[in-house]
């Protein structure tokens, strides 16, 4: 075991929903799920530079299907059994059974993980697919969140859009049915990313003035090379910044004034979203830490006490 087990028990114990009711401001980091061994190594790279600056809690996404999901299930438990850090497992209700999620709510129980993410997932391949429910399997997130909460005392998040969900039609729906999520026991949501800290204060105010008080916590994705902008655009409908883009293609050729200026945006975002009282800031990392340390280095968190 690398660092003290006394303090990985007091870890694994706290809660985001604690943590977030203390009233102090959570920092947090995502990991992708590791598919090969050197995609392994890399992951733990970052994940022991994440855990010297002591993060509320790191999460790693669950994939699509096939071993990566079994690859996220072993670098969650890792997470609690060898480092300090406080992991939030990541679950998602794409081609699995309601036996089949319960046996992994139950493996991450039993690595001593009380935080989870609900998430309904995307169709593998193209994400705007016709979504298949498992013939023995729940439909939406809300149904996920249900499933957890029976299955034991966990504290469970759920993700919000600043844009709207794209499969939603329409703002109050979309609203309804996130509300829907956290009535069903939600404790907080992180976003998908996003570029403009308008859209998020939007969605903020929607979900307040639906009377629901769950805590939103934005997410953070630096742009660090050209080929991102066009595939963030794709992964998350975000709308992307026309200004910043045309900044990053005047120096596209110069690939540290592209991450210079991808570091410097985020970094504002973050002040501006600091300066509105967010309740956290979740930092996707890509399993690359030095872009999202550099940023939380810019913001003064490395101080924090
Ligand atoms: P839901 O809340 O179920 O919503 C999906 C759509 O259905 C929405 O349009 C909603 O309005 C609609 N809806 C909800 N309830 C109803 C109802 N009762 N009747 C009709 N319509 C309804 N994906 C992964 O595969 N792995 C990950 O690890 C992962 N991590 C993520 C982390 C974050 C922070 C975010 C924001 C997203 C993540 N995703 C991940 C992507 C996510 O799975 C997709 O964006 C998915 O399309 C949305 O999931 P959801 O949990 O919001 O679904």
């Amino acid at each position: 075991m690398a660092l003290g087990t006394a303090s990985t028990r007091t870890d694994r114990a706290r809660t985001v929903r604690d943590l977030l009711a203390s009233g102090k401001r959570s920092y947090s980091f995502e990991f992708a799920a590791p598919k090969t061994e050197k995609g392994e190594r890399t992951l733990w790279n970052a994940i022991r530079r994440i855990e010297a600056v002591a993060p509320t809690f790191v999460s790693v996404t669950y994939g699509a299907g096939g071993t990566s999901r079994d690859g996220t299930v072993r670098a969650t438990e890792r997470i609690a059994t060898d480092t300090t850090l406080t992991p939030v497992a990541h679950l998602t209700a794409v081609n699995h059974s309601t036996a089949e999620l319960r046996n992994v709510i139950g493996q991450y129980a039993d690595a001593g993980i009380r935080n989870m993410l609900a998430l309904r997932g995307d169709p593998p391949g193209d994400p705007m697919g016709e979504w298949i429910k498992h013939p023995d399997g729940v439909v939406y997130a809300a149904d996920l969140v249900r499933l957890i909460k029976e299955s034991g005392d966990f504290c469970v998040g759920v993700a919000a859009f600043p844009e709207m969900h794209p499969r939603s039609t329409d703002w109050d729906t979309d609203i309804r049915h996130f509300v829907d999520k956290c009535r069903a026991g939600a404790d907080f949501a992180i976003t998908q990313m996003f570029f403009y800290p308008e859209d998020y204060l939007r969605l903020r105010d929607r979900v307040h003035a639906a009377g629901c008080p769950t805590p939103i916590i934005p997410e953070i994705m630096p742009v660090t090379n050209v080929r991102q902008i066009e595939r963030f655009a794709q992964l998350s409908n975000a709308a992307f910044p026309p200004e910043l883009a045309a900044r990053i293609l005047a120096v596209k050729d110069d690939p540290a004034a592209v991450r210079s200026i991808g570091i410097e945006y985020a970094t504002d975002l973050c002040a501006r979203l600091m300066a509105e009282d967010v309740p956290g800031l979740h930092f996707i990392t890509l399993n690359h830490s030095t872009a999202t340390l550099e940023i939380y280095e810019n913001l003064g968190l490395h101080q924090r006490p």
